[in-house]
């Protein structure tokens, strides 16, 4: 039986970065050619159309809150995207997923600092924290062997 995993579908071609491009990365689909695999993206399974404007996550009085650089906040729907593609993932049965380093939904390692000046910081995105703290095995698509 083929093992089972889910991954960022901007990261296999879908076109469903903010810009309306993709990430698409050889080595992905190169380690997903023996496995099974669902696709997701937390921001649109959350409402927010394509294309649409930057977000970064920023924390006040500790909590993780998501603005969009023209400031508006968009947090409800990258946790209800978030849910919904644990949800579907769930269902699915993959006990892993590959996810887009750096995004503000999918980032394992590295988000943005919420300042929108290109500064890189520690940490995960709305959904890689989600997804971590329910049991899935986060990996980021740096995290994939070339
Ligand atoms: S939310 Fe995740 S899957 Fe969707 S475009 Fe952003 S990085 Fe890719």
């Amino acid at each position: 039986m083929k093992k089972k995993t889910a991954v960022s579908a901007c990261l296999v071609g879908a076109n469903c970065k903010y810009s309306g491009e993709n990430n698409l990365s050889a080595k992905v689909l190169k380690y997903l050619e023996d496995k099974e695999y669902i696709t997701v993206c937390p921001e649109c399974s959350g409402g927010l159309p394509v294309p649409r404007m930057p977000c970064e996550i920023r924390v006040t009085d500790g909590v993780r809150r998501v603005y969009s650089s023209d400031g508006i906040e968009y947090t409800d729907e990258y946790y209800k995207g978030a849910e919904k593609e644990l949800e579907a993932i769930r269902s699915f049965g993959a006990k892993e997923c590959i996810l887009k380093e750096n995004s503000p939904s999918c980032g394992v390692h590295r988000i943005y600092d919420g300042t929108f000046s290109s500064v890189k910081i520690q940490g995960s995105g709305i959904a890689a924290e989600i997804f971590r703290k329910e049991g899935i095995c986060v990996l980021s698509d740096e995290d994939i062997p070339d």
